[in-house]
């Protein structure tokens, strides 16, 4: 009989696929307290030591064997990783408590481990805690490798259509595994945001994340289908669920020989209308993916991956380089650089150590509220942004605006910034745009006031949803409420578009619901003309755009918005859109 569980299915061209479960007993460890004799110490250390150099030469080997073609995002989680191994919180402080306590080097590094993951799981910002993941996984592989010869579970060399079950796995992990032939991954722990997520994204494989008991339930051998599409495994599958699933493989290998046949056709609508199609990054290695996906340009930079895994903030010239790298790499294409949306809680306490901290972080002093509060951290990047635009087409982005005063704070510290370029013989465009995000409720109800004021406005939908509904986007127990079809939200991204289009602004959706081919129709219907996403959805995006005839979408969506408060938004949609 069909068994079939439920998690958080990821995928991108690839939705489904069937294979045979292979169960690899890779995650969490169970490391006991444990303390060595004095004379042991030396020793332990050394142990530890020699774990830390093969963690460091496995990930340099996954590192040299990336296949060619493997996106940028890929090769520089291995770099992020390689760096941690080096940095001293990980090299060094468990090295500390083998001395001090006389600690087993596991028992050391475990204790390290729980205060990092501690600090990452206190902060409100969702890109910060997925570095608690990088912290997971370094310190996984260091402990793989103290743990050498006790028995631990390694896949073999050649796992051609298998499945692999997981409680969790490492960036390196998935690149090894894909390297042997593993056609899907099905976890127990890893959210959306997560890098296993990311990099299933980014490789354009299927995966099913927070399988409660994947482990447990899957039996190696047996086969397993994985709808990334619908967030679902199915075990044991009868005939007929076997046959519908190998024509949706079928469908969807056709599908991508077609996306990649159109790689260099324009995003115009069947009735000749140009959508701008941008890419979302976080480092300017990223600007690879965006050109080999044909971006027009970049839509959202995310800047606080600069400032991670690092006690002191980046220097004004360190971030100009990085905005300059990003800035030569387009050719000339538009590149949005979004301010800093730090969580607020670990900067008050680097800050001001006597504040307590925010019991409630989402709504706390995070992004825009933060750099007003902390002009140190904040004008070294204006700056660093400002002089990056002499050289291309640079764009300010503003995140998380609630109100007009910030939005006039914040163009009072711009303006102030170029008079002191100017003294300075420093150069930049003095015009440069400036935009601001959407992604409160009050800022899409005022939009209108905040459209007069600013040269683009763009929808932060990840957030816009989270502040709506009241939704923890983090938060995996109340994520079937997370609903960008939610009349509320609709009505407000509604408002938004409105509200520049009055001004005569351009508006564009930077939150994943841009990216989800999915919305696509409903958001050109509503409007939209321009949409910025991860790399790897633009040749899907721009397939549908090329399909779309806009009177059409327009005429749908408007029967779509008047009807949605009569009647469950999901069926109204599958009526009208599909
Ligand atoms: C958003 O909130 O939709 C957004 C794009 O910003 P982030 O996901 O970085 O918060
Ligand atoms: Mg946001």
């Amino acid at each position: 009989m069909t068994f079939s569980s439920h998690g958080i299915g990821i995928s991108t061209t690839r939705q489904v696929a069937i294979g045979a479960a292979f169960l690899l007993q890779r995650g969490p460890l169970d490391i006991a307290p444990r303390l060595i004799p004095e004379e042991m110490v030396e020793a332990e250390v050394e142990r530890f030591r020699k774990a830390l150099n093969t963690a460091r030469d496995r990930l340099r080997a996954v590192r040299q064997h990336l296949p060619t073609g493997t996106a940028e995002d890929i090769s520089s989680f291995i770099d992020t990783h390689l760096l941690m191994l080096d940095d001293s919180a990980i090299s060094q402080a468990p090295i500390e408590l083998i001395r001090t306590h006389q600690y087993a080097a596991e028992w050391a590094l475990q204790r390290r481990r729980n205060e990092l993951v501690r600090v990452f799981d206190e902060m409100d910002d969702p890109y910060l805690r997925t570095r608690r993941d990088d912290v997971e996984h370094v310190v996984g592989q260091i402990q793989i490798a103290l743990q050498q010869g006790t028995g631990r579970d390694e896949a073999p060399s050649d796992l051609t259509n298998h499945i692999v079950v997981a409680r969790d796995l490492t960036p390196a992990d998935i690149i090894m595994l894909k390297n042997r032939g593993v056609i899907a991954f099905v976890t127990e722990y890893g959210g959306p945001l997560s890098h296993t997520a990311i990099l299933a994204r980014s490789l354009g494989i299927a995966a099913v994340l927070g399988v409660h008991h994947a482990s447990q339930l899957l039996r190696s051998g047996e086969t397993l289908i994985v709808d990334g599409e619908a967030g679902v495994v199915l075990a044991d599958p009868t005939r007929e669920i076997l046959q519908h699933y190998q024509q949706r493989i079928i469908a969807q290998a056709a599908r991508e020989a077609e996306l990649r046949r159109n790689l260099d056709l324009p995003a115009i609508t069947r009735d000749g209308q140009r959508i701008l199609l941008l890419a979302n990054i976080e480092l300017p290695e990223d600007i690879t993916a965006t050109l080999a996906n044909r971006a027009d340009g970049v839509g959202l930079f995310r800047t606080e991956f600069l400032y991670m895994n690092r006690t002191t903030p980046p220097s004004e010239e360190e971030q100009l380089e990085t905005y300059l790298s990003a800035v030569h790499g387009l050719n000339g294409a538009p590149l949005t650089i979004r301010t800093l949306d730090l969580g607020a809680d670990k900067t008050i306490e680097c800050s001001d150590p006597n504040c307590p901290p925010s019991n409630n972080p989402a709504l706390g002093l995070r992004a825009i509220r933060l750099c007003l509060k902390e002009p140190d951290l904040f004008l070294p990047q204006l700056r660093a942004i400002l002089r990056a635009s002499a050289e291309g087409q640079v764009r300010l982005m503003i995140p998380m605006l609630s109100c007009i005063a910030e939005l006039q704070e914040t163009l009072a510290l711009l303006e102030q910034t170029k008079q002191e370029l100017s003294r300075e013989g420093l150069r930049f465009n003095a015009t440069m745009p400036v935009g601001g995000m959407i992604e409160i409720p009050a800022a899409a109800i005022a939009a209108a006031s905040f459209a007069r004021q600013l040269d683009f406005l763009s929808i932060g939908t990840n957030d816009l949803i989270q502040y709506t509904l009241a939704v923890d986007r983090m938060d995996e127990s109340v994520n079937y409420l997370f609903d960008p079809l939610h009349p509320s939200v609709l009505q407000l991204i509604q408002m938004t578009i409105h509200a520049a289009n009055n001004a005569g602004i351009p508006i564009s959706m930077c939150g994943e619901m841009a990216g989800d081919p999915l919305f696509t129709q409903l958001l050109l219907g509503m409007g939209l003309r321009e949409l910025s996403m991860q790399p790897g959805a633009l040749l899907e995006t721009r397939q549908v755009v090329r399909a779309s005839d806009l009177p059409r979408l327009t005429r749908q969506a408007q029967a779509f918005l008047q009807q949605m408060h009569s009647k469950p938004a999901a069926t109204l949609f599958a009526e009208l859109f599909h």
